[in-house]
């Protein structure tokens, strides 16, 4: 008997008005144009809200390094502030206000040169913050080139970031990439003193590099290049990338000079959406002092009376992770980060004790700098296949990317864990034993879990 359908509750004044009785779930739902009519709230929340069950879960993805877990207080502060355009400091001077603490205080951690005042920007991520801080560097060359028709340069590792390679590409400058060995995945002074001239416009290092978790010798680096101003007179900047290490190195090595304290560091790029602990969708780039940041790069815009400097690629952005920054500022104070970084590091060395252990993997790196662990089937294991067994994590719902390094590394497959703040003790060891139980589905053996399975029927039994 053919069902009789009910007309819909939403043109029914009747009682049956649950949110999943509605024609919404029965139609088909927009995909390529706008639709012609409307739908409750409720319908468009839940329609959407059910679609993103089929994205991986946050809390288990350890592929990327940008942060998926923040207070309730700070949810209720980002809710509450994203109708404020960050453009708009005339209308918002507060958050201008602080904006410019956020810079301040950054620019004290990476040791900005006491007597000036800190200079940078809020950014949406590490990119835009490296594009502003090399297209400063590119405007600091012109003025001091030579030649008119000489064509620019920037120096860096096969380790960087792809933004780097944009850069160079959609600002038409030269990138001279050193390659990596198998052996070697940083890079240091001998590698970088054979590509500089009078055209390098800066030379990129990294502070934990999104490949191995490494730093490149930015210290050596600096040395080199305060030999080259001696003795050549080329004054070339160098720009740390420290989007990852930014947030980590401050409070896990403050003994390690690798910011400001360097001479010839002029600029850095932090991504506060990684170790700044703050959600999606900013970064900063800081200057040594004004001097390196070109006056013709910087748009004034009038407000309140006075001129407010802009140095940005976007023009509008949300304003609540500039304010969600200064909250973990508050929040979490340098006791508080000394101690989520050092709860990183732990769990860190759990994870790398607890794969190293099995016999099955090598760690490529040590977690020393980042909290983060990259390793390889050991010797014997040759043939263990990394990308199959990334896709059995996915199977427990980890995220666990596997990938070959960049040139000339690409011999190299690894696995990389990112341990992020809600990554507990707890985790570690249930993604060990996860670990433990794709390995034997690879292999074809019972797996560890199946085994324990069979124990506790046995003793019911
Ligand atoms: C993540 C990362 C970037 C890019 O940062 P976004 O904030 O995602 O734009 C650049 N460099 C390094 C070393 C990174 O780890």
């Amino acid at each position: 008997m053919p069902i009789r359908k009910v007309k819909s509750s939403e043109d029914a004044v009747g009682t049956l008005t649950t949110t999943y009785s509605g024609r919404y779930f029965v139609d088909e739902i927009p995909e390529h144009a706008i639709p012609q009519g409307s739908m409750p709230a409720r319908a468009a929340y839940q329609l959407i809200h059910d679609e993103l069950n089929l994205d991986g879960n946050p809390a288990l993805n350890l592929a990327s390094f940008v942060t998926t877990w923040m207070e309730p207080e700070a949810r209720d502060l980002a809710s509450e502030t994203l109708n404020r355009n960050f453009v708009d400091q005339d209308e918002y001077p507060q958050t201008e206000e602080i904006h410019h603490r956020v810079v301040s205080m950054m620019g004290r951690l990476f040791n900005a040169p006491a007597d000036a005042e800190a200079c940078g920007t809020a950014t949406i991520g590490s990119s835009e913050a490296i594009m502003l801080g090399l297209l400063a560097h590119k405007w600091g060359w012109r003025k001091r080139r030579a030649d008119e028709s000489a064509r620019p340069n920037v120096v860096f590792g096969a380790d960087v970031h792809t933004c780097w390679e944009k850069f160079a590409r959609y600002f038409d400058v030269e990138q001279r990439v050193i390659p990596l060995s198998a052996e070697r995945h940083i890079i240091g002074p001998e590698e970088v003193s054979e590509q500089i001239d009078e055209n390098t416009i800066a030379v990129g290092a990294i502070l934990g590099t999104t490949f191995t978790g490494q730093i490149d010798e930015i210290a050596g680096i600096d040395e080199l290049l305060r030999q080259v101003k001696q003795e050549k007179g080329w004054d070339i900047p160098i720009h740390v990338d420290a989007a990852s290490g930014g947030f980590i190195a401050p409070f896990s090595y403050p003994d390690l000079e690798w910011d400001f304290r360097l001479e010839q560091v002029r600029s850095i790029n932090v991504s506060n959406h990684k170790f700044g602990l703050v959600y999606p969708g900013m970064g900063t780039v800081l200057f040594r002092d004004v001097e390196t940041v070109p006056e013709e790069l910087v748009f004034k815009i009038n407000y309140l009376g006075g001129e407010m400097a802009n140095y940005s690629l976007n023009f509008s952005r949300a304003s609540n992770t500039v304010l969600l920054q200064y909250y973990n500022f508050l929040r979490l104070g340098h006791e508080g980060y000394t101690r989520i970084v050092g709860n990183l590091m732990e769990n860190a060395a759990e994870l790398e004790r607890a794969l190293t252990a099995s016999g099955r993997f090598e760690l490529l790196n040590d977690a020393r700098y980042l909290p983060v662990v990259v390793v390889r089937p050991t010797g014997k294991d040759g043939g263990l296949d990394v990308f199959a067994l990334s896709e059995r994590l996915r199977e427990r719902g980890w995220i666990v990317p596997a990938y070959t390094l960049p040139p000339n590394a690409e011999s190299v497959a690894v696995l990389r864990m990112v341990v992020k703040e809600n990554f507990s003790r707890d985790m570690a060891e249930m993604l060990s034993a996860d670990i433990a139980w794709a390995l034997a589905k690879i292999d074809g053996r019972p797996s560890p879990q199946a085994q324990a399975a069979g124990e506790r029927q046995r003793r019911i039994c």
